[in-house]
């Protein structure tokens, strides 16, 4: 592979291949035929001082691309193990290679990984490529995951390949650089406890820690201290996604990462009209992944995640397992009070209590027998979206927003200050199947203007403005049968 000179070298370190042998394979991408950068995140770069590069320079589509590479570089792809849809299967970075972990200006370590970059030791039977579309997907929705504050990989770039890649239909390849706070997932230390030694699993538990939370290696129990932190982050992470109605659509284990990021863009979508069971994922067939099961399904990877950190907890099994349970039956309290205080946040009150859970219940199940849309709604509720559907029309819509303007006016909670909490709660934007779908097309025509709208539009979703024209158009019959794919 000819090396390439860098327009100016970022401040790049390798830690992970610190761990044992057993976590990792030294591998480098394998070279595209023809690489151009199709989108390129100017704001992510800036902030990793990567501002000198520019999405028309042949040097960023060769690198990018993984098909050239700097000196003194070199690139890993990870060991994983996973649950996918509750069954133990070993896994790895089939399709991606870390390149390397860059600093940002606030002096932060990010993974920076390619996607789609070829087969590495771990693809099984997989090409480790990845289509235009469904790279180009991933871009739109972790930018728009980031643009509503929810934690979240980040994209640097998509390059396409200018290679065919064999699915159902033949598409062009494209390789996507992720950015993330570590790629170490609850299935890392799965198969850290399955696979491997006891030494080995203290190894990566130690450089996990150190990563993302090295005050706790001086906590009493440190495997303890650090299992809560993780359960925190995910619980912070579910309830924004129970709040803008997102489905991850394959939360498996090794899909769920300790740093509490939103990972693995494949099959996710943002509901329409809201029904608790929706599923968009093609391959879930038993809805496991369902909106309304999220909070359920992330308690069962973290007891996953517990079971894998039981030797770290106490030597003693019986005492390891008898506090690990007393940190589940917290957790489950931690969602409850997480969710309830988000709904709560949703129709302005700062303070809900269990007791106000009917007020909500009912909203919810109005939705649900009206598949009314689940952002409108709330836009509807604050007043700034006045609806054309006949559905708000309706006697159990205006009796529920008596119900609930009563029982602000009880709770002594001022209008303006549940206006400014709904404001920050429901937003007026989400990149809605509809509209991804056409900017896909258009990608796939090479057209990328479309998705580029689309990407600057998810970049401010809270909008309030006067004159915003809000109550974006849903399309009819809803999400309908709307399907999405996993690994295309
Ligand atoms: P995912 O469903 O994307 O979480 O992927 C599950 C596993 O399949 C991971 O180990 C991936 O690395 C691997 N994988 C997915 N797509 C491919 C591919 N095209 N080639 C090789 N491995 C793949
Ligand atoms: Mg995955």
């Amino acid at each position: 592979m000819p090396s390439l000179s860098f327009p100016r070298t970022p401040i790049s370190e390798i830690t992970y291949t610190s761990l044992p042998e057993s976590f990792y394979q030294f591998t480098n991408p394998t070279p595209v035929a023809d690489p151009k950068v199709i989108f390129w995140n100017e704001g992510l770069a800036d902030e990793f001082q990567f501002s000198d590069w520019n999405k028309q320079e042949e040097t960023t589509a060769k690198f990018f691309s993984g098909s050239s590479l700097p000196d003194g570089i070199r690139p890993f792809a990870q060991a994983y193990a996973g649950h996918q849809f509750g069954h133990f299967t070993m896994l790895g970075d089939g399709r991606t290679i870390v390149m390397g972990e860059f600093q940002n200006r606030k002096g932060e370590w990010f993974d920076f990984q390619w996607k789609g970059s070829g087969r590495t030791k771990y693809s099984r039977n997989g090409d480790g490529r990845a289509t235009i579309s469904a790279m180009v997907r991933e871009y739109i929705m972790s930018e728009a995951m980031a643009g509503l504050q929810i934690p979240t990989t980040r994209s640097l770039a998509v390059v396409k390949t200018g290679e065919p890649v064999l699915r159902e239909e033949v598409q062009e390849g494209a390789v996507l650089t992720r950015v993330a706070s570590s790629h170490i997932r609850v299935g890392t230390f799965e198969y850290a406890y399955q696979a491997l030694s006891l030494d080995e699993l203290e190894a990566l538990f130690r450089y996990t820690v150190n990563r993302h939370a090295p005050e706790l290696m001086s906590a009493e129990n440190p495997a303890l201290s650090f299992l809560e932190f993780v359960m925190k982050r995910q619980v912070t992470l579910v309830t924004h996604w129970m709040r803008v109605g997102f489905i991850h659509g394959v939360m498996n284990t090794d899909n769920m990462s300790l740093a509490g990021e939103t990972i693995d863009y494949g099959p996710c979508a943002f509901m329409n009209g809201y029904f608790g069971k929706r599923v968009f994922s093609s391959i879930d067939a038993n809805a496991r992944y369902a909106f309304a099961n999220q909070m359920g399904i992330a308690q069962w990877n973290l007891a996953c995640l517990t079971n894998s950190l039981l030797p770290l907890i106490d030597p003693n099994e019986e005492k390891a397992i008898e506090l690990a349970k007393a940190k589940l039956n917290e957790l489950e309290m931690w969602f409850q009070e997480s969710y309830i205080r988000m709904l709560g946040e949703k129709i302005g009150f700062p303070n809900l209590t269990e007791k106000d859970l009917p007020l909500l219940r009912n909203l919810y199940q109005w939705m649900q027998d009206r598949e009314a849309d689940f952002t409108n709604t709330f836009l509807v509720l604050e007043g700034v979206y006045t609806p054309k559907e006949t559905i708000y029309q309706d006697s159990r819509w205006k009796d529920w927003v008596k119900d609930w303007q009563e029982e602000k006016k009880k709770q002594g909670i001022r209008e303006e200050d549940a206006i400014s909490l709904m404001q920050k709660s429901n937003p007026s934007f989400i990149p809605r199947n509809h509209m991804v779908e056409i900017a896909l097309a258009n990608v796939r025509q090479g057209q990328m203007s479309v998705a580029e709208t689309l990407i600057k539009r998810s970049q401010n979703p809270y909008i309030r403005e006067l004159g915003y024209d809000y109550g974006e158009e849903v399309p009819q019959g809803g999400d309908g049968n709307y399907q999405t794919f996993c690994g295309t």
